[in-house]
């Protein structure tokens, strides 16, 4: 799609990266030693590993395990764009507005965790930009679900930006953006809600005045009796 693409550019990371996390790690002050597998979890498990050795060892993991995160969050992805109600809504919308999202821009990858001057950890599920595409971080996506959730809100960037022409960096317009992906999305699951309880209520409704075949021939033949027809 020309115009839409997640906030963060793409990570340069990809199934060729280099096998090791970029969170330094001291084995000695953090209890996680990269080259003693078994022990790490021991470490765990008996609190010797400080948070900083359990993240580093969590994004040790997620570099092993980087390809077959892709991959799974590859064909999560293919089958949303097939069979989710959501995905496909947001899909057409975006259409209408002569944008596209598809394989080609709707990228999996693993995302590292950043860590900030101050010390706090930064993690992202996801990210949108008008100028490549929505990420999806493989690492982060617990389930299907988890990504339709993740997948939902960028499109809803993408949606904006195409619909309203959002500025790139400008923090009011991020803000709104934020927020308007939030209330879009709370918005289309009460109209899901709705419809689902409709359905629910009417199949209900028309199952309690819709006897079964045995009833209606035997409140036939007593309506018959009672009106003497
Ligand atoms: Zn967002």
């Amino acid at each position: 799609m020309a115009d839409v693409a997640p906030s963060q550019a793409l990570p340069t990371t990809s199934s060729t990266s280099p096998s090791s996390s970029s969170i330094p790690n001291n084995p000695s002050e953090t209890g996680y030693d990269p080259t003693l597998r078994w022990r790490n979890y021991f470490n765990v498990l008996t609190g010797r590993m400080s948070p900083r050795g359990q993240l580093a060892m969590r994004e040790d993991a997620y570099v092993r395990n980087e390809s077959a995160d892709i991959q799974r969050c590859e064909e999560w992805r293919s089958w949303l764009f097939t069979y989710s109600p959501t995905i496909i809504f947001l899909r057409q919308q975006i259409r209408l507005l002569n944008g596209e999202l598809d394989e080609e821009n709707v990228i999996c990858r693993r995302c590292p965790t950043r860590i900030d001057d101050d010390g706090s950890v930064r993690r992202q599920g996801g990210g949108f930009s008008a100028g490549h595409g929505i990420l999806i971080c493989a690492n982060e996506m617990r389930s299907r679900s988890h990504l339709e959730d993740t997948l939902a809100h960028e499109m809803v960037h993408a949606w904006d930006s195409l619909r309203w022409k959002v500025k790139e960096g400008d923090l009011r317009h991020a803000a709104c953006t934020e927020v308007c992906s939030f209330l879009v999305l709370i918005s289309y699951v009460l109209y899901r809600l709705k419809m689902d309880f409709d359905a629910y209520c009417l199949n209900d409704d028309r199952s309690a005045h819709q006897p079964s075949q045995a009833s209606v021939a035997g409140h036939a033949s007593s309506s018959r009796e009672e009106t003497g027809t």
